[in-house]
């Protein structure tokens, strides 16, 4: 029946990549070859999927056309490459096992939130899953938090040791079924289990969700389990849980993230935009910082001092029943004590957690890989990355230019990830955190050996940091045989940007940032770069100052506000500054340090200019964690108020931005009286105005008009949406992060991006 009026028998093969494992891939090719009525088979390979139909030409044609409209949900289509065969006369289509080859090229997929029909049938009492919380199916559930290898199999991730009953492998054969080829699927018979714990590990008897939500309501903390790793979970609304949480956590100030059941539910906590709300319920799930309601819907220490509250919905079934037991907001952040990483081995997190949870909800099957929650906001209807982790990692970026070998790039030494990087496809690995603890370094060096396995890349080429004590760098320059590409810090940031953007350039960057090591061994972070992917030119920076004491003077913002009202006064600070007084000697002492240039590197920072600001009006003279006092400061601003101040621009080359003018200015309005968020906001508009000013000044003299905003400085939603509004009023295109974080999460992937522009440069 194969020679028909609609054409000669023909036979194709299609080999697809991109992530089509694990995704029901295999049972839609199905499907669609049966509705076509054609021959053949399908079956994965370490490349992806490799199909072969045979049938009339014209039933050939219209599968290969609506193979990649109609894909699964999950399924992201890279490539698909087509070769003719020789008709086999073959009958019916079959599902392959997964065959072997070389080049392990397959994707695997990131974890998706449970979907709505494994929701549906851990809700009904009818169920053979009813309230089974490790219910998932191709659509959703565990997956890079779970993979040991590749190619994407049950016998390669951590639920390996869990036989399948025979209803499971029923349905995991079963061609028609949602769980055809579902690697982690399970049920109550045969999968993991769930157990509240104590302490002491024992398992608390009866139904671990309603004894959790009872510990709860009594105002416990629990170490709760989840995809990545343990949260820690209290009652948000309880001022004592939360206030017991932060003092165990030593987590003095930093907000805390909220889980709450529903969309609604985020609305009477916070306002929720269409922009976001698409977020929260996007399978990736990641927290979203919304603009808070009024205050005292959730206790006071969840987010002290923030006008937004990190809120997520639950993304596996234990959330989901959780939250319905618990029926309020759970504070849900990272199970650690302050800088360390998030706990996810089991017996790990019983040592380190012990002195903060008063029980644990774990269970018996392993995490693979720790994967924090990722964070966003939106800005102006667009997302803005704060951390991109759970529900993102590993899926590949493009980057704008082809690598010609594989790249690793080490990224920074805080809010570390790194990249992996080959042909079109950058791999940023998950949130690694800042590299300054062994074993955060252990995680880093297994992170980069997991990802090379996972995606077998030997890198040829490895781009660093130029600052030689990042750790990242250390071990960059400690690999045997590779081509080492050192990166200024400040140019991956805007490579970032215009590879997160698939654009090349050049464009005038700016990077507004705490620290990044200079070409000329100063500190850098407030920098106009003329810049494409290969090479940057400083064009304008903000002036520079002594930072006395080095790092102390990032922990110790007031330090900032000595060195810049020194400078701005030229050593005449005006006497009865409150900062002043309030450090009596110290100030004198430190004066000291700055002015005699020991152990006081010079730097260009926009985030220390915020620190000093900040110090000056008061807010904050020491902080728990970097940014925190630019943070008081954006929040601390007048939205209403419409005043900036005057910012001297030195022409020369490069331009220099005079923050001694705009110092002076805050003192003035200081010392008449001007309320803080005031002066705050009036100082955002000012430093905003500056960048319009260097842009257009960039603009005249070298003919470009795209700009491009990075460094963790962006941030600032209030900076980002004045320096928006200028820009764009003066007729600037411009770009702003939209996949990867502006701060240094985002680093890695401009180093790649450099290394692989650069890499095409050298003669083959
Ligand atoms: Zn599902
Ligand atoms: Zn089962
Ligand atoms: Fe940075």
């Amino acid at each position: 029946m194969t020679d028909t009026a609609s054409g000669t028998a023909v036979r194709v093969s299609v080999h697809i990549s991109g992530i089509v494992q694990g995704v029901g891939f295999r049972p839609y090719v199905y499907a669609l070859a049966s509705h076509h009525q054609l021959a053949g088979s399908v079956a994965n390979d370490e490349r992806g999927v490799i199909i072969e139909v045979e049938g009339p030409a014209s039933r050939v044609d219209a599968f290969l056309a609506e193979l990649p409209e109609k894909a699964p949900r999950l399924a992201v289509i890279e490539e698909v490459v087509t070769a003719p065969l020789e008709p086999r006369h073959q009958a019916g289509f079959s599902i392959g096992a997964t065959t072997g080859s070389t080049g392990r090229t397959a994707l695997i997929s990131a974890d998706v939130a449970t979907c709505a029909a494994c929701l549906a049938e851990v809700l009904d009492p009818g169920n053979r899953r009813h309230r089974y919380v490790f219910t998932n199916c191709t659509d959703c559930g565990p997956r890079y938090t779970i993979v040991r290898d590749v190619p994407y199999d049950r016998s390669a991730t951590t639920m390996a040791g869990f036989l399948m009953c025979a209803e499971c492998r029923r349905e995991y054969d079963d061609v028609t079924d949602r769980r055809f080829h579902a690697q982690p699927t399970c049920c109550p018979a045969c999968g993991p289990r769930l157990a509240l714990r104590t302490l002491d590990g024992t398992a608390v008897p009866g139904d671990p969700v309603a004894a959790t939500a009872a510990l709860l309501a009594g105002g416990a903390v629990v170490a709760v389990k989840g995809l990545g790793g343990y949260h820690l979970a209290a009652d948000a609304r309880s001022e004592a849980a939360v206030a017991t949480l932060r003092a165990r956590k030593h987590r003095e100030d930093r907000p805390f993230a909220l889980m709450v059941a529903d969309v609604a539910a985020a609305r009477s906590l916070a306002a929720v935009s269409a922009e976001e709300e698409a977020l929260l319920t996007s399978a990736a799930r990641p927290i979203v910082l919304l603009r808070a309601r009024e205050p005292g819907v959730v206790a006071a220490s969840v987010a002290p001092g923030q006008r937004s509250l990190g809120v997520m919905l639950p993304y596996t079934a234990l959330h989901h029943l959780l939250l319905a037991a618990v029926d309020g907001p759970l504070v849900m952040t990272s199970g650690n004590v302050s800088d360390e990483p998030i706990a996810y081995d089991d017996t790990d997190a019983a040592t380190r957690l012990a002195t903060i949870a008063d029980a644990f909800v774990t269970s018996d099957r392993p995490i693979q890989t720790r994967v924090d929650d990722s964070v966003i906001r939106v800005v102006r209807g667009r997302p803005l990355p704060v951390r991109r982790s759970r529900g993102y990692v590993p899926m590949p970026l493009m980057v704008p230019v082809e690598c010609r070998r594989p790249i690793l790039a080490c990224g920074p030494e805080l809010k570390n990830t790194l990249c992996l990087a080959r042909g079109h496809q950058a791999f940023l690995s998950h949130h690694i955190g800042d590299l300054e603890n062994y074993e955060t370094f252990q995680s880093y060096l297994e992170a980069i050996a997991h990802l090379q396995r996972l995606l077998d890349v030997v890198p040829a080429v490895v781009a660093h940091d130029l600052h030689p004590e990042y750790l990242s760098t250390k071990h960059a320059l400690s690999l045997p045989g590779v081509e080492l590409v050192g990166v200024q810090h400040h140019h991956a940031h805007i490579a970032s940007c215009l590879a997160d953007n698939g654009v090349t350039g050049p464009v005038i960057g700016v990077a507004f940032d705490g620290l990044g090591m200079g070409d000329d061994g100063t500190l850098w972070g407030g920098e106009f770069l003329v810049a494409d992917l290969e090479s940057y030119e400083r064009v304008a920076h903000l002036d520079c100052v002594p930072m006395p004491g080095g790092a102390a003077a990032v922990r110790q913002p007031w330090r900032m506000a000595a060195a810049h009202l020194d400078a701005a006064y030229d050593g005449k600070t005006p006497a009865g500054l409150a900062v002043l007084a309030r450090q009596g000697r110290r100030w004198t002492d430190v004066l000291a340090i700055a002015r005699a240039g020991v152990n006081a590197p010079l730097t260009s920072s926009a985030g220390r200019l915020f620190d000093a600001v900040a110090a000056i009006l008061g807010l904050r003279d020491e902080v728990s964690y970097e940014g925190q006092a630019a943070i008081d400061l954006e929040m601390c601003a007048d939205p209403d108020e419409p005043g900036t101040y005057r910012v001297d621009v030195a022409n020369g080359g490069p331009y220099v931005v005079d923050t001694g003018s705009l110092i002076r200015a805050v003192v003035r309005d200081v010392a008449a009286g001007v309320a803080a968020p005031i002066v705050s906001a009036r100082f955002h508009r000012a430093l905003a105005d500056a960048v319009v000013d260097v842009c257009s000044r960039v603009r005249s003299a070298r003919g470009l008009d795209t700009d491009a905003l990075s460094g963790g400085v962006f941030q600032n939603v209030r900076l980002v949406e004045l320096c928006l509004d200028g820009l764009l009023g003066h007729g600037f295109a411009v770009l702003t992060h939209r996949q990867v974080p502006p701060n240094d999460g985002g680093v890695s992937l401009g180093q790649a991006a450099v290394a692989a522009a650069r890499d095409r440069l050298r003669p083959s």
